[in-house]
């Protein structure tokens, strides 16, 4: 069957995101939108998935946890877990791997971690938008191991994008799904990349604000519509 999924949605959390991405706003405008699987993507940071998981426990929508993670090489992978214990492990290994710099939040905004009731709980003082010490081989290793899945984000950009930041696809990564950024057109894209056609593409919205949730406009073929279901859709 096809569901409609959006596997890169940020909270509040990134402070480059709107401060109403809380996860009730977020799931709500997500099952709105009528999308059947969204995923938690903050920059180096999983704090307010639990929260999301927690929202979407009594309703119909399918919530994964991830992370966006900006390796040492300026690129961003979306990088998704079945479970929490796994994203929250990775964090622990990012959050080591983090520069001792703070966020400034006057210029980028803060950095807000909630419940599952909305109520902000926390603020991380960190800066989460940088670079960790994480190269690319380390991030595929570490994902792999948590048997996560990981989608190099925005490949049709130029910058903090595994293609337009290296230039190519590393051969030794084990990458079998890429994404692309809503407004790229599949087909011009795959002209000029013409050795990605093997390569499975997806489409999300990268929202950091609520209205720029993908609608049922992006959708991949699993055989169950469980979270088992979309990780082997996505292998
Ligand atoms: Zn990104
Ligand atoms: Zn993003």
């Amino acid at each position: 069957m096809k569901i409609a999924v959006d596997f890169h949605i940020h909270t509040s959390l990134s402070p480059c995101a709107d401060e109403d991405m809380t996860p009730n706003n977020i799931i709500n405008m997500s099952m709105l939108k009528g999308l059947d699987a969204i995923g938690i993507t903050d920059h180096n940071s999983a704090q307010n998935c639990k929260a999301c998981l927690d929202v979407a426990k009594s309703k119909g929508i399918i919530v994964i946890p991830g992370m966006e993670l900006q390796t040492k090489e300026e690129v961003h992978l979306i990088c998704l877990f079945k479970g929490i214990d796994e994203v929250l492990s990775l964090q622990q290994l990012v959050y080591d791997q983090l520069p001792e710099k703070e966020n400034n939040p006057k210029v980028f905004g803060r950095q807000l971690v909630f419940n599952e009731k909305d109520e902000a709980i926390g603020e991380n003082k960190r800066m989460l938008i940088t670079s960790t010490g994480l190269s690319l081989n380390e991030v595929f290793y570490e994902v792999e191991k948590r048997e996560g899945i990981i989608i190099p984000a925005h490949v049709d950009r130029s910058s903090y994008s595994l293609i337009g930041t290296l230039g190519f696809l590393p051969e030794q990564l084990e990458i079998k799904t890429l994404e692309i950024s809503r407004r790229c057109n599949i087909n011009t894209f795959l002209e000029k990349y013409k050795y990605l056609k093997k390569h499975k593409f997806i489409q999300s919205s990268d929202a950091h604000r609520l209205g720029d949730i993908l609608e049922r406009e992006n959708f991949i073929e699993v055989e169950e519509k469980t979270i088992d279901g979309i990780f082997r859709a996505l292998r």
